[in-house]
């Protein structure tokens, strides 16, 4: 029987190979954004992760003619009510580093006293349909903003999220197990147990 064709809405190497390892049980051929040279660049103007996700599965699905998966994440601070949010990449301006970001969310968090710092990464995971249907999960690590940056691995806000129960930042954390605790690995989890009923009713 012929593989039912999946498409990861990314043209990052590093999600792509966790999401293939991660639905590899599933017996899916797995393609992504670079069997698709010609797909546009997806704006991502929604107020929730779950917004973005959707609308980028569902763009990638339709131009694509195959089911598409997609996702958005970022950092969500209890102090700052949710923010970065959405809008974590772009915190320090369009073209800031990951260090401007981390810097500046410290600084913002420098008022905020030790019990009062809890922060998740969230991960919203949409699957769509070419004919316009989705359904979408969502995956969350829960932690606190550290009061200076530690660690060398991961990306992003990493070296200032800080797990308790670990003792250690995620970015002092060895790949293979940020990998099974993020809120992606949380969130592809969560879609890898919907994802054979939803391309059996849609596809
Ligand atoms: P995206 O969903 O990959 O576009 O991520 C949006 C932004 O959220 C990134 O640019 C990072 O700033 C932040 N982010 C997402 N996932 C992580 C993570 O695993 N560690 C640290 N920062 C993250």
């Amino acid at each position: 029987m012929e593989k039912i064709e999946l498409v990861i809405a990314t043209m990052n190497a590093g999600k792509l190979r966790e999401i293939q390892a991660i639905l590899a049980p599933l017996g899916l051929k797995i393609l992504s954004l670079r069997d698709f040279p010609g797909i546009p660049d997806i704006v991502e103007d929604g107020k929730t992760f779950e917004e973005n996700a959707i609308k980028k599965a569902a763009v990638v699905a339709r131009l694509t003619g195959r089911a598409a998966i997609a996702d958005d994440s970022g950092l969500a601070v209890d102090a700052l009510q949710g923010r970065p949010g959405v809008f974590s990449s772009r915190y320090a301006g369009e073209k800031g580093t990951d260090e401007e970001r981390y810097q500046k969310l410290l600084k913002e968090m420098a008022g905020t006293p030790q019990g009062k710092r809890g922060a998740a990464f969230i991960c919203a995971m949409a699957v769509a349909s070419p004919t316009g249907k989705v359904e979408v999960v969502d995956g969350k690590c829960h932690g606190e903003i550290a009061f200076s940056p530690r660690g060398s691995h991961g990306f992003g806000y990493d070296p200032v999220f800080y797990l308790p129960e670990r003792g250690k930042t995620m970015a002092e954390l060895e790949p293979e197990i940020k990998n099974r605790i993020s809120h992606r690995a949380r969130a592809l989890e969560n879609l890898k147990q919907v994802l054979p009923n939803f391309l059996k009713e849609n596809l």
